[in-house]
């Protein structure tokens, strides 16, 4: 038997079959247009005769050389016989002329495929029957002259100026402002002057028998598959080019016949604030794309309720009717043949991340979808738009076609931010603070002196540095928009400039920056910012929280970020690094004190210094966290990275040798002996601590067994707090953590220190507290030796930036700066296993280590600290392995809660998400 190329709008049924059923294989086969078009059919939406070429007659057209399948023509008239039964008039006939029109359709939509032909079928006789039989020539010269001109430029490819710049001459002519003006006579015409443009540049007629157009119009869309625009698109998209487009073709129904006709566009909800109330525009007397075009002015939809009551209240109801049935907000295109509203094409609708929340929220609450559908339509993007400020869409746009983006760099914390350009913190900080300007911190790389800069900025930009640079980490942790490593930009701190790419930007210029898409821009752009507690995510949410399995727990240091981070839905604190603490400038020095001396008196002195500090710092994350687990690790980064940079020492150093060499006065000279025997001491200290390879020296638990005191001070601060905090009637549950332990011993030798130092303040302190000790994972021997690490820890957090250097034994900073791009440009590497946990060697790993924990200990608590654990993939692959909790930064939680969600929900139906994303019709 032949095959089936072509499929009547009402066989529906016989594509279905044909491909075994699959809602999502009928759209291959016919395309998303007409899979639509005949599902509309189907459910009695109406729709004007038609039929579709599949998407296999294209394929085998294209593969054969350009050669109709054989059959394909015989069963094209064929159905173009059907279509003159159902319609009533018939193709090519000078008294009763059946017209249609040309529409590609790929199975997804897609820019770049044949643009749709109208009027096929017209001709000088078939134009004199449809006067004859419409009585109305405006309307069919009109008709007329838009076949010549859409065939001869789609079909043809001749410039479409060619016949627009002819239009414009013929309206300044005719002293009309715009096309509805034009007469009868003045589109004759105008028809005339366009088969003359068609013979310029074609060398050709205009082929006037209405079977050689058909035929012309699919070839052209056939092979439009095949040109470079469409195929731009498929391979940044990331669409295959074997899906081909299947051929529309469509019995016309006509919006230009008079002030009872109209063609239109609307959303069924409205697309930018997802509010259940239909947006779209009209116009009157139009054809096809006249609304989208811009022509003339259009019409609101609401004014259809005026105009047209009738046909506004059959619209509605068609709309309600496509929403219950693809149980989606739907994209529709309609015409109004004198009184007759007609369909011309659904899909769903295109929305902003604001939109798509509430659409999805306010369908489950109509129970159009299941509460599981809707937070699984959500998209971890979507969530996290809602916690940055981010550009306005149409100003972006507007900023990219003036010319003005400057450069892309890494995009390492997202939102966007405008500001004046300062070159150093202390300006950022006074600008900021003392003339409240907006300000956006522009430094070659940050440094812990630079912090107080970046908070009081809007926004960072480097020049160096990657995703893990100081600069990328302290702004993701503060929320704060950051592009850095843009090499082409060339900062100039002496002259207080930077240019990028010959253009010069002086400090105090202003720019724009988004650290979502790592652009940066010249001038101000404008900006808006989304509602975090927008009532339709809070219930989103509340949703996910009820279908996941994982719990969610945030990284903070301090309690502002802890309870910023609560009021986002974290259920505890993963990680509080202590060391971040030590930055600040009260307590550095005390800290250098303790990293300088060699007497334990001394260093006794400079921790009791410290520690006040850090019992403020854990009575505010307790108090903040009231009821919740608070995970502290004590101290884990190289000493050295608290004193001042190697390099910089011995500049200063030298620098002072020079001054002394010009000194005049004695007291000058003993100054700056004084000054160089400091630094000289800090020099030699810094070399003493020098190591060749810092990140796996001394470091983590390492330090605490080198020096025991250190342990003991964290240990009684955390324990001081705690019992302070819970004497208030707080409900406190600290839990405390060793970094990089590699060794049972390391944990069992801590462990005594701490058991000692809890009991002595809990005794002093007249309390009792429930605690708990655990250790991070993040050396592959832990997980290996997880079931002796077990005995001695309650809990485990993998530690996952570390666990895949040491995994991978190759360090981030230098893999991401270097070799990682090559790995991951040629596929050796599938995506960076910083950002994307590794699921084959690192998860493999983490699966072993909590098997091996959960053996020994039951009830044993496992979670992940690293930055992987806001990063969907992971978040799914933690839901996998089983652990207990993801913890990231604040900003991350309302992300990592929907992405355990749908980890959890993906579990029970792993179709889900494919069924909808189909648009399944019921
Ligand atoms: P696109 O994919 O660009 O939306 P379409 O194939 O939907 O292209 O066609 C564009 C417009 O042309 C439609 O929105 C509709 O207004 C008009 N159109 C297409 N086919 C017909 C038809 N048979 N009768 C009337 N108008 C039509
Ligand atoms: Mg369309
Ligand atoms: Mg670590």
């Amino acid at each position: 038997m032949q095959k089936q190329w072509v499929y009547l709008l009402d066989e529906v049924e016989q594509a279905e079959k044909a491909v075994g059923g699959r809602w999502d294989d009928v759209r291959a086969l016919l395309g998303g247009k007409g899979a639509n078009l005949a599902e509309m059919v189907r459910i009695g939406i109406p729709v004007p005769p038609g039929f579709t070429i599949t998407t296999q007659a294209c394929n085998t057209y294209l593969s054969s050389g350009g050669n109709f399948p054989e059959g394909l023509w015989d069963q094209v008239l064929q159905a173009v016989t059907e279509l003159e039964r159902q319609s009533g008039h018939t193709f090519g006939d000078p008294k009763n002329p059946l017209l249609v029109s040309c529409r590609s359709g790929a199975k997804f939509s897609m820019p770049g495929m044949m643009d749709t032909v109208l009027n096929i079928g017209l001709n000088d006789e078939t134009a004199q029957g449809l006067i004859e039989m419409t009585g109305n020539a405006r309307f069919v010269y009109d008709s007329f002259r838009r076949l010549v001109q859409m065939f001869g430029s789609v079909v043809m490819g001749i410039p479409d100026d060619a016949f627009e710049e002819r239009i414009s001459a013929c309206r300044l002519d005719a002293g009309a402002a715009t096309d509805a003006e034009l007469s009868a006579e003045n589109l004759q015409q105008l028809t005339d002057a366009f088969k003359g443009i068609f013979r310029h540049y074609t060398h050709t007629d205009f082929p006037s028998h209405p079977h050689a157009q058909l035929k012309m119009a699919i070839e052209a869309v056939f092979k439009s598959w095949n040109g470079k625009r469409a195929v731009d698109y498929r391979n940044a998209a990331g669409i295959a080019h074997d899906l081909g487009t299947a051929v529309n073709i469509v019995t016309m129904v006509f919006g230009n016949l008079g002030n009872d006709s109209l063609t239109g566009v609307a959303l069924t909800r409205n697309g930018t604030t997802g509010e259940n109330r239909m947006e779209g525009d009209y116009l009157i007397n139009a054809q096809g794309e006249d609304v989208v075009a811009g022509i003339r002015r259009t019409l609101d939809l609401v004014q259809l309720k005026t105009d047209m009551p009738d046909i506004h209240a059959q619209f509605e109801q068609i709309a309600r009717r496509l929403e219950a049935h693809y149980r989606d907000m739907q994209d529709v295109e309609f015409t109004v043949e004198k009184g007759k509203l007609w369909m011309l094409q659904t899909r769903s609708g295109k929305r902003t991340a604001q939109a798509a929340v509430r659409i999805a929220v306010d369908m489950a609450e109509e129970n159009l979808i299941t509460r599981q559908e809707a937070v699984l339509r959500i998209t971890p993007e979507q969530v996290d738009f809602f916690l940055h400020p981010q550009f306005d869409r149409e100003a972006r746009a507007a900023a990219k076609a003036k010319g003005t983006m400057l450069a892309i760099g890494l995009n390492v914390s997202p939102g966007a931010a405008v500001g004046i350009v300062a070159f150093d913190a202390d300006l950022a900080e006074a600008w900021a603070k003392n003339e409240h300007k907006a300000v956006i911190m522009v430094r070659p790389e940050t440094r812990p002196d630079d912090v107080h800069g970046m908070l009081a900025a809007q926004g960072i930009l480097t020049s160096r540095g990657g995703r893990t640079s100081h600069a990328a980490l302290v702004a993701r942790q503060f929320g704060k928009p950051a592009v850095v490593g843009v090499a082409e930009l060339n900062i100039d701190i002496k002259q207080r400039q930077m240019s990028i790419n010959h253009e010069i930007i002086k400090e105090g210029d202003w720019i724009s920056i988004d650290g979502t898409a790592g652009e940066v821009f010249s001038g101000r752009i404008a900006t808006m910012i989304p509602d975090i507690m927008d009532a339709w995510l809070m219930k989103l949410l509340s949703w996910a929280d009820g279908f996941r399995r994982l719990g969610v727990r945030t990284n903070a240091d301090n309690p502002e970020d802890a309870r910023r981070a609560r009021l986002y839905g974290a259920e505890g604190i993963g990680l509080c690094r202590t060391e971040h603490m030590f930055f600040e400038a009260r307590r550095l020095p005390h800290l250098h004190k303790m990293i300088m001396t060699d007497l334990p008196i001394e260093r006794r002195e400079a921790l009791d210094a410290l520690l006040p500090f850090q019992r403020e710092d854990f009575i505010g994350l307790f108090r903040a966290m009231d009821g919740l687990p608070v995970i502290t690790r004590l101290i884990d980064p190289p000493l050295h990275e608290f004193l001042p940079d190697h390099k910089e020492l011995s500049h200063d150093l030298t620098d002072l040798k020079i001054r002394l060499k010009h000194a005049d006065t004695l007291e000058k000279v003993d100054t700056l002996l004084q000054q160089i025997n400091e630094k000289a001491h800090i020099l030699k200290r810094v070399e003493r601590l020098h190591e060749s390879n810092p990140m796996l020296g001394l470091r983590g638990v390492r330090l605490g067994i080198q020096l025991p005191e250190l342990t003991t001070m964290q240990v009684r601060a955390i324990f001081e707090a705690a019992c302070t905090v819970a004497k208030e009637g707080v409900e406190v549950h600290p839990e405390v953590m060793l970094p990089l332990i590699s060794h049972v011993n390391e944990l069992i030798s801590q462990r005594e220190i701490l058991e000692v130092e809890a009991k002595k303040v809990m005794h002093e302190q007249g309390i009792e507290i429930d605690y708990k000790f655990g250790t991070m994972i993040e050396v592959p021997r832990a997980t290996l030796v997880a079931h002796q690490l077990a005995q001695h820890a309650e809990f485990f957090s993998f530690g996952t930036n570390d666990l895949t250097q040491t995994t991978f034994g190759m360090s981030r900073d230098d893999a991401e700066a270097g070799f990682l791009i090559r790995y991951i440009g040629t596929g050796i590497m599938p995506e960076n296993p910083f950002a994307t946990l590794d699921r084959d060697g690192v998860g493999e790993l983490m699966a072993l280590c909590v098997q091996k924990g959960r053996a020994i200990r039951s009830d044993l608590e496992c979670g992940i600290c690293g930055e992987h654990g806001g990063d969907p993939k992971s978040i799914a692959l933690c839901h996998e392995i089983g652990l207990t909790y993801v913890s990231c930064s604040p900003l991350r939680v309302p992300v990592a809660r929907l992405c355990a969600a749908h980890a959890a929900l993906q579990d029970h139906c792993s179709c889900a998400v494919e069924g909808i994303q189909s648009a399944m019709p019921v």
